[in-house]
């Protein structure tokens, strides 16, 4: 059995570059496959700091050579693998090697001395351009050995001064042995470099390489059984952007203007509303007690969600928004009038739909809350502005809105019309977007009305952001982006990762959404199944819909074939985990405890899968359908991949 401990198993065991038994060899025709990263001496990305630390006490927290020595034995880097000893965890497969292909001896050096070498740190960058950089800072660490040079380490670092760590004294081997490494890490770089693809972003760079990793993966899960096929499909066609290929006879048009945006109808809740009769937590309910005990955790991860929608008459949305917004002073911030905070908030949770199982108020309750307790995370403390806060807690608080509770894809296929208004590009996203801002409008409802012009532009164009970033198809795109940024940051020589330009700003908060969005699996295991069970029966619900039109059901939609627990742990291995443990790099430690319950909830959902039927003795002597579904299922125990669907991949 697995376990999620790559990283603690590392510690410890830091061996200088110069001392490893040279195994690199290089073909030009692996190049740029080689997962080839660094002997840079750090190891975890240095926990975040938003304002300038002074040197002594960052160094202390982070065990950060300012100087980068790869001598490990001076490298007060030990003193920061502790923090990782206690959580064995296993890593996700963006660690693992880049391609089955990826065979120089290197890396069979290297993954079969692993037990008495240790990782290095230059198992732990995977993003291209991050591994780039970090052996160019290696190199130019190793330099300063070989020449015999002062370090300035002025420009390269927010310490300031010369670098203080003691010269030591190498053997006329060692110091060969240095120069050989250096050169070759050079060359290593200069390959990269000679060789990168230079009209492809270093976005694309990553994505496209986790894209491949992740086809890599689906295609054995795929081949292992039929339930894994369709786990693999699911996850394929959800989780990545492709080109659609599906044929789908057009049913007629209805005539129907365009520029109407469909969905939004005219409530009204201003006439029962004022400021002096506001109910405590601004909904009406017999059971303010109990929801006052429940909202007692509205800063925690362990919030019941479903507690407070029956405690709120079924109002979680209002109830939490209004809860979040008085305990974070917004209303006073942003001179939002009580009143028509409560009625825009009313009105959105109005148009999630109730007989929806689970993209209604409760999924948007929930991303909120989430969402207000990933903003206040510790390592992103005063990171962002009291506008961006606002933004993020609107964009998850409208991110599912008017949510017919099937997807884009099937939206598409039927030819609906928000496809079409939507020309097919994030249809969903786009309407949920369009509707939330539309509602505004509607009587007392404008929440932004005391916000300057710039700042409802600004809103705006944060919001649109993040809402467009709950594609699931973009999901590949935004954990590539996510850990370039956080690699890229772990090895730049200040170690403090700077918020101050719009797009880093904007590419964590879209992140936070999107994490808070697929933050089921990583909540306590009896919320987590509540989950679950509504998924499922929204996804049963679009396969009925597509058995009654003829289409093809969609992946995990069948309700005769869906392996419920099957597809969780699926979800978690490809999805879910790299993504949570890429956030869990960047906000270290604060995640932690959140990793272990993600861990646990797999193990319990992995132990609950039902195990496949035996196939009867004389399975090979019939042909009818049943028995064909059976001897697929017992593919599982053999090795005969060959005669498996193939996949649809990218
Ligand atoms: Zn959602």
């Amino acid at each position: 059995v697995k376990k999620w401990g790559g990283r603690g198993a590392a510690v410890g065991q830091l061996v200088p570059c110069w001392l490893r038994p040279r195994d690199r060899t290089r073909s030009p025709d692996v190049l740029s496959n080689t997962s080839r990263p660094t002997t840079l001496p750090l190891r975890i990305p240095p926990r975040i700091s938003i304002t300038q630390a002074d040197a002594d006490s960052y160094e202390a927290e982070n065990g950060v050579s300012s100087g980068h020595t790869p001598l490990g034995s001076q490298s007060p880097s030990l003193t920061l693998h502790t923090s990782f000893t206690q959580g064995q965890r296993r890593e996700s497969f963006l660690y693992r090697s880049d391609s089955d292909y990826d065979m120089s001896p290197k890396t069979v050096s290297r993954n079969s001395s692993l037990a008495s070498e240790g990782h290095t740190a230059e198992d732990f960058i995977v993003t291209p351009f991050a591994q780039v950089l970090a052996s160019l800072r290696s190199v130019r660490s190793n330099f300063t050995i070989l020449a015999n040079v002062a370090t300035p380490t002025i420009k390269r670092s927010p310490f300031g001064g010369m670098c203080v760590s003691p010269r030591p004294t190498l053997s006329d081997q060692q110091y060969h042995q240095l120069a050989l490494d250096t050169l070759e890490e050079l060359d290593w770089c200069l390959d990269q470099l000679e060789t990168i693809q230079t009209h492809r972003s270093v976005s694309e760079m990553a994505s496209n390489k986790f894209k491949r990793m992740l086809n890599r993966e689906l295609s054995h899960l795929s081949e292992m059984s039929r339930s894994g096929n369709q786990v693999s499909e699911y996850i394929s066609s959800t989780f990545m952007d492709k080109q659609n290929e599906v044929e789908i006879p057009s049913p007629t048009l209805k005539d129907k203007s365009m520029s109407h945006i469909s969905g939004v109808r005219k409530l009204s809740h201003s006439s029962s509303l004022s400021s002096a009769s506001m109910p405590r937590f601004g909904v009406n309910t017999d059971h303010e007690d109990e929801l006052a005990k429940e909202l007692e955790d509205l800063d925690k991860w362990s919030f019941n969600v479903f507690k407070v929608a029956e405690y709120s008459n079924n109002r979680p949305l209002s109830c939490i928004m209004y809860a979040i917004f008085q305990e974070r002073e917004l209303l006073k911030t942003f001179r939002i009038p009580v009143d028509t905070f409560v009625t825009y908030v009313m009105t959105l949770e109005d148009h999630y739909h109730g007989n929806v199982a689970y993209h209604n108020s409760l999924h948007a309750a929930d991303v909120t809350q989430s969402t207000h307790v990933l903003l206040s995370t510790p390592a992103l403390n005063a990171a962002f502005t009291d506008l961006e806060i606002l933004a993020a807690l609107f964009a998850a608080a409208i991110h599912d809105v008017d949510h017919p509770g099937v997807s884009n894809q099937f939206l598409i296929n039927t030819n609906s019309e928000l496809a079409l208004m939507y020309n097919d590009e994030s249809v969903l996203e786009n309407h949920h977007l369009a509707v939330g801002f539309k509602l505004l409008h509607q009587e007392n409802c404008d929440i932004f009305q005391n916000l300057t012009k710039r700042q409802r532009q600004s809103l705006r164009k944060l919001v649109i952001e993040m809402v467009l970033a709950t594609d699931m198809s973009k999901h590949m795109t935004l954990l590539a982006d996510l850990k370039t940024m956080v690699e890229t940051k772990k090895v730049t020589s200040s170690g403090v990762l700077l918020l101050d330009h719009y797009t880093e700003r904007i590419q964590l908060l879209k992140n936070m959404v999107h994490c808070a969005d697929l933050s089921n699996p990583t909540k306590p295991l009896p919320l987590y199944r509540q989950w679950t069970e509504r998924i499922m029966e929204e996804f049963f619900r679009q396969g009925d819909k597509e058995r009654e039109r003829g289409m093809e059901i969609s992946a995990m939609c069948d309700k005769h074939t869906a392996s419920v627990e099957k597809s969780q742990v699926g979800f978690i291995d490809y999805i879910v985990h790299p993504l949570w443990e890429t956030w869990a790099d960047l906000v270290h430690p604060d995640a932690q405890e959140l990793l272990d319950t993600l861990e646990e909830n797999r193990e319990w959902y992995l132990n609950t899968m039902p195990q496949s039927p035996s196939p009867p003795p004389d399975r090979h002597l019939q042909h009818d359908r049943f028995q064909f579904e059976i001897t697929l299922e017992d593919l599982e125990h053999n090795n005969y991949n060959h005669c498996v669907p193939v996949l649809h991949l990218l």
